[in-house]
């Protein structure tokens, strides 16, 4: 039997961009709306990390099953790194628009618009073992949004590297260069062969 991993996300667009990076894990991927009870974990970490740590190994025991969390969030400069782990939370009502805006009107008056996604995942057995995995990109915060893939700061976020936003990439291109998915790539490279070999001998 396939060993099950959970993703530890109620974000379908974070789900899918996991998902799809680890298509070629010889595991079953399951994801936490499919499995859905009402456990809540309070993101109550000052860190990326702290709060992978705290996701991954509550939702792993839980649920009794092998856990990937991802933490992330974007690190704006001019804003001494705000708003870091309370990307998600950053204006009052939470949506992603009005954290955009929010973030817009807050670095209105600034011209070093350099800023940085970052994410911590972390992979947790059932038992409560886990390691965290890495990843940046650096960007620029541009005055304009442009709606069209993505979530959360992507319309804002200018990648020099190609050249276009965030949001101009398809989730292909995306998992080529996100911080989410050089996270990934990061814990394929230390453990995915691990985890196929676990999965075969169960
Ligand atoms: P978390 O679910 O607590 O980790 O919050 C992550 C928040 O950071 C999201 O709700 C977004 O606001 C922001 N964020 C993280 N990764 C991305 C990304 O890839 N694109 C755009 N926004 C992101």
């Amino acid at each position: 039997m396939k060993q099950k991993i959970l993703i530890a996300s109620k974000n379908p667009h974070k789900q899918l961009e996991i998902q799809s990076k680890l298509y070629f894990l010889d595991c079953e991927v399951v994801s936490l709306l499919d499995v859905d009870d009402g456990f809540e974990v309070a993101e109550t970490g000052s860190t990326f990390e702290e709060n992978a740590i705290l996701k991954a190994t509550l939702y792993a025991r839980h649920y009794q099953m092998s856990c990937i969390a991802d933490d992330s969030g974007l690190c704006v400069k001019a804003l001494h790194g705000e708003p870091g782990v309370y990307s998600a939370r950053y204006s009052s009502d939470g949506t992603d628009e009005s954290n955009l805006r929010k973030l817009l009107k807050e670095i209105k008056h600034h011209s070093d618009r350099r800023a940085e996604f970052k994410s911590v995942i972390c992979f947790s057995t059932k038992e409560g073992s886990y390691r965290c995995f890495f990843g940046s990109i650096e960007g620029m915060i541009e005055d304009h949004p442009i709606y069209q893939h993505g979530f959360g700061y992507d319309p804002i976020f200018y990648v020099p590297s190609i050249q276009k936003m965030l949001s101009q990439c398809t989730i292909e291109e995306k998992n080529q260069i996100s911080h989410r998915a050089i996270a990934l790539q990061n814990l394929m490279e230390e453990i995915g062969g691990f985890m196929n070999e676990t999965s075969r001998s169960q």
